[in-house]
């Protein structure tokens, strides 16, 4: 059977407003005690690590997540064992006087839920594989033999409705994109409407049975489906007269420090941003009293978010939401249509006065052999603003400078102009660049009459910025309003952000940036520090190095520029059979030179390939010491010992001719 698209069975309204923020109303459910819903705060949760059968061990942890923030607290059950030993968990933190609600976790075993369905808050089910055995076999089901499968899962999810509904207990229908049943990836395909359908078949039950104590979620690794699929999801619910379930929020397998706090960003604040999810959970690898910290910064954005400035409505959303598709742009110099979005570095407050003062930002002048040379993270731009470079730049870099500093450059070879929206107006034309010239502004100096000027130019990239704290939004309708002008010319984004906000710095600009990337919004990024008042030079290449990393870590993590690796490492839990970050760190440290290469660090073989979704290879726990190593979601060797799995692994990509040794590939710092 045909794979169904998205578009063609949607209409593309998907969230309360798409300009003014408010967030969705959804029914209350309640979990413990503690309630969930748009009546009440966004919760924060997270998962243990350690093995359930470890009581003790389980019960310090969660005090410890529950002293970092967290609200609920999950807990894997993989077998009827760890579910029984629920019950202890739980007993040893009530007599402590800790009354978070618990949450169990459940793959592959309904017996398992429906013993924890009588001892916990809430269970956790993945439609995936609660009634389906993945087997990666694509069946070309009838819709005789589909309704057949459809009849089996009611009869094994039937049970823990009952009981989740006598005993008072929530359920999250938690769908993740990786470990979809080969039933509906048969149907569906591997899509975001697969992930929806996959869930909502386990909602019409619980439905059926007026059970409707549940929360919903759409995991991806993947930030661009994982956002697709969640708005899928609000508009299917609201489209089928389903209630308005809460959202749980979550991007799987983020990874660890800069690069999964980027992550997490670009998929959860995209959502939040429109007003949508009613929990979140950060998913690093990292102990798990790391992650609530990230979660509550990543919530607490939105709670003094109104009153904001206006920001025209739209009436309908002016592309596919449920389908990337990058804006359609005209090439000017390297900028738009097929060119990868550029980074622009800002050194406008940073004085240049020695080749190595670039070396922050990703270029190195080597004095012997007497040449600059680049890393996979070396910026395309660099904005001087006033304060022109006084030295030939590296091939790879071009500068920007304010338009009265360029005119008055004497050699204006790979030097381009910035001009403000009116004073562009006021230029006369003869005196501009041929070649390139940005003309920076907000969607209210770069207005109609503006855009208008510049419709047809060949040599014009647009650089958007706004005051308005609904930024990301307000910056969203500038580009609607290019698509619904058909203007095709190539925009920059461009934000300001406070240098000493730690973890703030680097989620909200993944937000800010990722949540129009994701939209296909976006043809270069400019993130410019605000300096605080007594910051000194080397502090300032220190920030303007962070800076570049955070801006290609958001094109990275929105996939629209692959600069580095990508890991895709789960954040382990009880059935984790290795140390996941120690692991991580090792893989890493010899293979973080493969640009675009995803590699999946997964912590056991019963989740772990499902979800590890499109990674190229896999790194996966198969039993005490035993590694099993995938390319793509086939087994190639079993049973590799921990001590030999990193050489097999690099044996691996070597024989698919990706392997390039470090020093062949770039200069580290
Ligand atoms: S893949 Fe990792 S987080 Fe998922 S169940 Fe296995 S060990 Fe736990």
């Amino acid at each position: 059977m045909a794979v169904v698209t998205a578009s063609e069975k949607t209409t593309n309204l998907y969230c309360p407003s798409l300009t003014a923020y408010k967030r969705r109303e959804t029914i209350t459910i309640n979990i413990g005690d503690l309630p969930m819903g748009s009546d009440y705060p966004i919760r924060v949760q997270s998962m243990t690590t350690v093995d359930t059968m470890d009581t003790q061990g389980s019960i310090d942890e969660v005090i410890r997540m529950v002293d970092s923030g967290c609200e609920y607290v999950r807990i894997t059950a993989p077998s009827v064992k760890e579910a029984q030993n629920l019950e202890n968990i739980r007993n040893g933190l009530r007599k402590l006087g800790i009354n978070v609600p618990l949450i169990a976790d459940i793959h592959f075993t309904p017996n398992a839920a429906e013993l924890a369905a009588r001892i916990v808050e809430k269970v956790r089910i993945n439609p995936g594989n609660y009634a389906d055995r993945k087997r990666f076999e694509v069946i070309d089901y009838t819709d005789a033999s589909y309704a057949a499968e459809l009849e089996r899962i009611r009869e094994k999810f039937i049970p823990l409705v009952r009981i989740c509904k006598e005993y008072g207990t929530a359920m999250r229908i938690g769908t993740n994109h990786g470990s979809l049943s080969d039933r509906i990836l048969s149907r569906y395909g591997d899509t975001p409407l697969g992930m929806v359908e996959s869930a909502l078949e386990f909602l019409r039950i619980c439905e059926e049975f007026n059970y409707f104590n549940i929360a919903l979620s759409m995991k991806s690794s993947n930030t661009q489906v994982m956002v697709e699929a969640y708005r899928l999801l609000v508009q299917r619910l609201d489209e089928e007269g389903l209630k308005p379930y809460p959202l749980h929020l979550g991007v799987t397998e983020a990874g660890e420090a800069e690069d999964g706090r980027i992550k997490s960003a670009v998929g959860i604040g995209t959502l939040l941003e429109d007003g949508l999810g009613d929990t979140v959970r950060v998913s690093l690898t990292e102990a798990p009293e790391k992650e609530a910290p990230v979660a509550r910064a990543l919530i607490q954005r939105y709670v003094n978010r109104t009153p904001h400035d206006f920001i025209e409505p739209v009436e309908s959303c002016p592309i596919n939401p449920f389908q990337y598709t990058r804006r359609d742009t005209r090439e000017v110099y390297n900028f738009g249509h097929l060119n990868v979005p550029r980074v622009i570095a800002d050194y406008s407050n940073i004085e240049v006065t020695q080749l190595e003062n670039l070396k922050s930002i990703g270029h190195f002048f080597l004095p012997v052999p007497d040449k600059w040379a680049m890393n996979d993270q070396g910026a395309d731009f660099i904005y001087s603003g006033k304060n022109p470079i006084p030295f030939m730049l590296p091939n790879g870099l071009r500068e920007i400078l304010d338009f009265e500093q360029w005119q008055q450059h004497e050699n204006a070879a790979n030097k381009f102009p910035l001009f403000e929206a009116e004073q562009w107006l006021e230029t006369d034309k003869t005196l501009v660049s041929t070649q390139l010239n940005f003309i920076k502004g907000t969607i209210h100096s770069l207005n109609d009459a503006l855009l208008e000027n510049v419709r047809e130019a060949t040599n014009i990239v647009l650089l958007i910025h706004t005051d308005n704290a609904h930024a990301m939004p307000e910056l969203r309708r500038f580009f609607y309003k290019l698509v619904e002008k058909g203007i095709k010319i190539p925009v920059v984004v461009q934000r300001e952000y406070a240098t000493d906000s730690g973890d703030e710095l680097t989620l909200y600009s993944a937000t800010d940036v990722g949540g129009l990337l994701v939209d296909g919004f976006g043809d270069g990024v400019l993130l410019q520090p605000s300096f605080p008042m007594h910051i000194n030079h080397t502090d300032k290449l220190k920030v303007a190095a962070s800076f570049n990393s955070i801006a290609f870590g958001i094109l990275q993590a929105a996939r629209t520029r692959m600069s580095k690796t990508e890991y895709i490492s789960c954040p382990s839990c009880g059935r984790t059979l290795f140390d996941l970050q120690e692991t991580t760190a090792m893989i890493r440290k010899h293979t973080e030179h493969l640009k675009g290469v995803k590699i999946g660090i997964m912590g056991c073989i019963v989740n772990g390939p499902g979800e590890m979704a499109d990674a190229d290879y896999g790194y996966v726990g198969m039993g005490k010491d035993k590694i099993a190593l995938y390319r793509g979601q086939e087994v190639i060797k079993r049973s590799v010992t921990a001590a030999k799995a990193v050489e097999e692994l690099i044996g691996l990509i070597r024989e698919d001719g990706r392997w390039i040794e470090p020093d062949e590939r770039e200069i580290l710092v």
